[in-house]
């Protein structure tokens, strides 16, 4: 199987390479290529076993599969007090208890420890498949740990470009799951020009972007986000997801969930899309700032400052384009907590049993001030197990 034509959602025009496309980004502007939305339809969604490979037909990468058992994340139910659980509790105002329910999509509970094994069980699968011996991802966050196992995984060389801000408990995971581990001490565009060398020159297969503006991850890995909407489909049956709320930072999740929520709606798998939340660290806040304007043509072209944040695994300065089109397509909105409101949430899930990392609770943080209709469901996405940050 020849992988499928690529397109750019905006212009419409061919893309190829890992770049994004070429003609929005010299407008300024991220986006990256897509390959055709899947037609699943007679799609038997009870059926489904959950995981990017358990619906192959969906993936624009011929396989075979590399898998460690990713996805059929739990969904659990959070508690909803009506005093917020916050610090210190209260004895002002206590708030009305909130009508809707409040669910988390724990995606700690993937191989190690993160959304992103979702992503790279497409994206070692696609590099295998184009005969590369060797990946890449640039990485401070979860991303290098799951390229790491994925490529240990496929038999392939994994290289991971990181900065020195890495958690010493996401380091060693790293490094024991067999990675070349390079501590890149220049700017971000300079690690961006050093990987794109090695793509060019030694034919390194690129699992995160190197490009500026970032058009998001590799586009194939990209693919595997959309089992999680088609798992809350499955999980969800029967009743209505109103709303799900993503931690985002350059989209790739957000994009995914609503690709997969597109495709099922698209084969009356289910009624209607839900609306698409993006969660972001006050302190980097590229969708908030840019749904503050008026006209889409300034949306799309906001540029914000980002300053550092207990959600390191966030921090963008312009928003992707396809994540903007998921929120337009599905009436979304983006909002944005500050750190205290973060790691405030943090705790509470922990007082739950639910050690999230601090950019996962950004979700949960956000999800339980949206107004919702009595008996909705929302869905936050809790990305990342807190464990990774855990002994300085
Ligand atoms: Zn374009």
């Amino acid at each position: 199987m020849t992988p499928p034509p690529l397109h750019c959602p905006r212009c419409d025009r061919p893309v190829e390479g890992f770049g994004g496309c070429r003609s929005c980004a010299a407008e300024g502007i991220g986006v990256n290529a897509m390959p055709p939305l899947a037609d699943l339809t007679g799609l038997d969604l009870a059926g489904y076993p959950g995981g990017p490979w358990g619906l192959p037909a969906a993936l624009p990468v011929p396989g075979p599969p590399v898998t460690l058992g990713e996805g059929n994340a739990p969904n659990i139910r959070l508690r909803q007090d009506p005093d917020g659980g916050r610090d210190g509790g209260g004895h002002g105002a206590r708030r009305a208890r909130p009508a809707g329910e409040l669910w988390l999509k724990y995606e700690g509970g993937n191989p190690t420890g993160s959304h992103k094994d979702r992503a790279m069980a497409v994206g070692v699968a696609a590099a295998l498949a184009c005969g590369a011996d060797t990946v890449v991802a640039a990485s401070s966050g979860n991303a290098g740990a799951a390229a790491a196992a994925y490529a240990a995984r496929a038999g392939l060389r994994c290289v991971v470009f990181t900065t020195e801000a890495v958690p010493a408990g996401l380091r060693a995971q790293i490094d024991a799951l067999g990675a070349e581990r390079v501590v890149h001490r220049g700017t971000v565009p300079e690690r961006n020009a050093a990987m794109a060398r090695a793509v060019e020159e030694f034919g390194w297969y690129p699992l995160t972007s190197f490009s500026a503006p970032s058009p998001g991850g590799n586009r194939y890995a990209n693919e595997g986000y959309k089992s999680v909407a088609y798992e809350l489909a499955r999980d969800f049956a029967g009743r209505r997801i109103d709303t799900v709320v993503v931690p985002t930072s350059r989209a790739d999740l957000l994009a995914g969930i609503g690709r997969g929520f597109r495709e099922l709606a698209g084969a009356g798998l289910i009624a209607r899309e839900p609306r698409l939340v993006a969660a972001e660290p006050a302190a980097a806040a590229p969708y908030t700032a840019a749904l503050r304007h008026g006209e889409r043509g300034e949306q799309e072209r906001t540029r914000v400052a980002s300053r550092p944040t207990v959600a390191f695994s966030l921090g963008e300065e312009r928003p992707c384009w396809q994540g903007l089109d998921a929120l337009w397509r599905s009436g979304g909105t983006a909002c944005a907590v500050d750190d205290e409101v973060i790691m405030a949430e943090h705790r509470r899930l922990a007082a739950e049993g639910l050690l999230l990392e601090p950019s996962s609770a950004v979700a949960a943080a956000v999800a339980r001030e949206l107004p919702v209709a009595p008996g909705a469901v929302v869905v936050a996405i809790g990305t990342a197990t807190g464990l990774k940050g855990m002994g300085g």
